[in-house]
């Protein structure tokens, strides 16, 4: 998963999470039409990795 969706409560989580997950810090883009992967309730922000094109040798595992 390249994107995490976060709601504004979970939102340091979600950002503690991607810098855990990804050794960099995420593009934040408002984003209201998702669901928080924490707590399933409606999402405000998603977080993404910037160099996603720049990577093709993405694990897909
Ligand atoms: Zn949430």
């Amino acid at each position: 998963m390249k994107i995490i969706y976060s709601c504004l409560d979970d939102y340091d989580m979600a950002i503690d999470d991607f810098i855990i997950e990804y050794e960099t810090f995420p593009v934040i883009e408002k984003d209201e039409e998702h669901i928080c992967d924490y707590c399933k309730e409606k999402s405000a922000y998603r977080l993404r990795k910037t160099e996603d094109v720049a990577d093709p040798s993405d694990d897909m595992v």
